[in-house]
């Protein structure tokens, strides 16, 4: 990433959200340890899985758990049609695979790497798993907890709270949904 690149991404997290202000801020701290490089290099992964959506209709969004050493413990696309299940968005598949996995409902030190903004469930289990950090690349204006329509992941209110770096590869995350809602239209 760029410094104007860089600067851009947090003047538009400002706008949004003085919380992801002070989270990209940490983020920049990150990033001079490689920590950002580090997200981007999870989301390149997040969208290559998002990409291989199934001819189902899903729209394409992908979830990726990783434990603290960096190793991915969970997958998740979003397969609401292929499942006709209300519930199978990527990021409740990819936190269920990882607690199978770890063979705990108590998911800490990990990072949750989605492609798109997570919606108020989403965010919910993310809370119930107490994942500790999201990496996020899409804003979603309609849905969004996590900063865009409520901030559930940071809401003062709840005794857990989610650190959020958002806008992680935005431009490519948002781009993707966009080719897909025009190829369907
Ligand atoms: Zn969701």
């Amino acid at each position: 990433m760029e410094v104007g690149e860089y600067a851009r991404t947090v003047m538009h997290a400002t706008i949004r959200h003085k919380m992801t202000y002070v989270n990209s801020f940490r983020a920049f701290w990150g990033y001079r340890e490689g920590g950002v490089r580090e997200y981007e290099k999870w989301m390149t992964e997040a969208l290559a899985e998002a990409k291989l959506a199934p001819a189902t209709g899903d729209v394409p969004v992908a979830a990726l758990l990783f434990d603290e050493a960096g190793e991915r413990i969970g997958t998740g696309h979003n397969q609401r049609e292929l499942a006709a299940d209300p519930t199978a968005h990527a990021e409740i598949v990819a936190i269920r695979e990882a607690a199978n996995r770890v063979g705990s409902w108590h998911l800490e030190n990990t990072t949750l790497v989605i492609t798109l903004e997570p919606c108020t469930m989403c965010a919910g289990a993310i809370l119930q798993a107490r994942i500790p950090r999201v990496v996020f690349g899409a804003w979603d204006e309609k849905a969004g907890a996590a900063g865009s329509v409520l901030d559930v992941l940071r809401d003062r209110r709840l005794p857990h709270k989610v650190e959020v770096i958002a806008g992680v590869k935005e431009a490519e995350c948002a781009e993707l949904l966009t080719e897909f809602f025009n190829a369907k239209r």
